[in-house]
């Protein structure tokens, strides 16, 4: 009798804890620029949550979302919570999602790092901030990074190069290339993430057919990163009446 696997998300829950539920869709489960298939695909994984999305911009300004919270939030690149009624959503194809999440204070986050966000330091100012802001320790924290371009796809002009330190730029047979999945990792530790604690998903949105990629077919539509508290602040019925999909 044959295993059956989902073959139209990731699943990257157990490298954050037991109390968080963390996605990412493929390409077999739609364009998640689409609402009516997002709101399926949300009802399908985080049933009884609340969607709450970003018009994300690039830049790395993070928005502590909860019930309350209308969708889409203008300029947000980072997507927080403390309320499992909840299920964040980041959009990407090829930008890497930087999924969080600390057991002990039940919080748990998103980032959209994709090369003008880090180029802008968002892992850094976002680690900053909550570390300001919440009751975490940095050392609990957990991280992975989801799918996004790689390395040895994640080709850049010359004026690109230099937005970059040296170190993290590789020249190939007069190409050259930025490795943003190192720059995320090391600035997480920097912040004070445990080496142990990053969890890189391996998956190149470029390579894998099966992952949106901007890149590789200049398509408008775009995969997400899912991430949901399943402890924490208790849901209260009556506000959640008319609101959860
Ligand atoms: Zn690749």
């Amino acid at each position: 009798m044959g295993r059956r696997v989902p073959d139209d998300f990731a699943d990257f829950s157990k490298y954050l804890g037991s109390g968080v539920k963390a996605l990412f869709s493929f390409r077999s489960g739609g364009d998640m620029k689409d609402s009516a298939n997002m709101e399926a695909f949300a009802r399908r994984h985080f049933a009884g949550a609340l969607p709450v999305y970003a018009k994300q911009s690039h830049g790395t300004v993070l928005k502590e979302a909860d019930i309350q919270t209308p969708s889409p939030q203008p300029d947000v690149d980072v997507l927080v919570t403390l309320d499992r009624n909840v299920v964040l959503l980041i959009f990407t194809a090829d930008c890497i999602p930087v999924y969080f999440y600390d057991e002990q204070a039940s919080f748990a986050g998103i980032i959209h790092a994709g090369w003008r966000g880090v180029s802008k330091n968002i892992i850094i100012s976002t680690m900053d901030s909550i570390e300001k802001k919440y009751p975490l320790r940095m050392s609990s924290l957990k991280t992975v990074l989801g799918p996004g371009i790689c390395r040895r796809h994640f080709e850049v002009s010359e004026e690109l190069a230099h937005v970059f330190p040296e170190i993290y730029v590789k020249e190939k047979k007069g190409k050259k290339f930025v490795d943003l999945k190192l720059i995320i990792k090391q600035q997480l530790e920097s912040s004070g993430v445990k080496h142990q604690n990053i969890h890189d998903s391996g998956l190149c949105s470029f390579e894998e057919g099966n992952i949106f990629s901007y890149r590789r077919d200049k398509t408008p539509e775009r995969g997400c990163a899912f991430i949901r508290l399943l402890s924490g602040q208790a849901p209260s019925p009556s506000i959640l009446e008319g609101f959860v999909v």
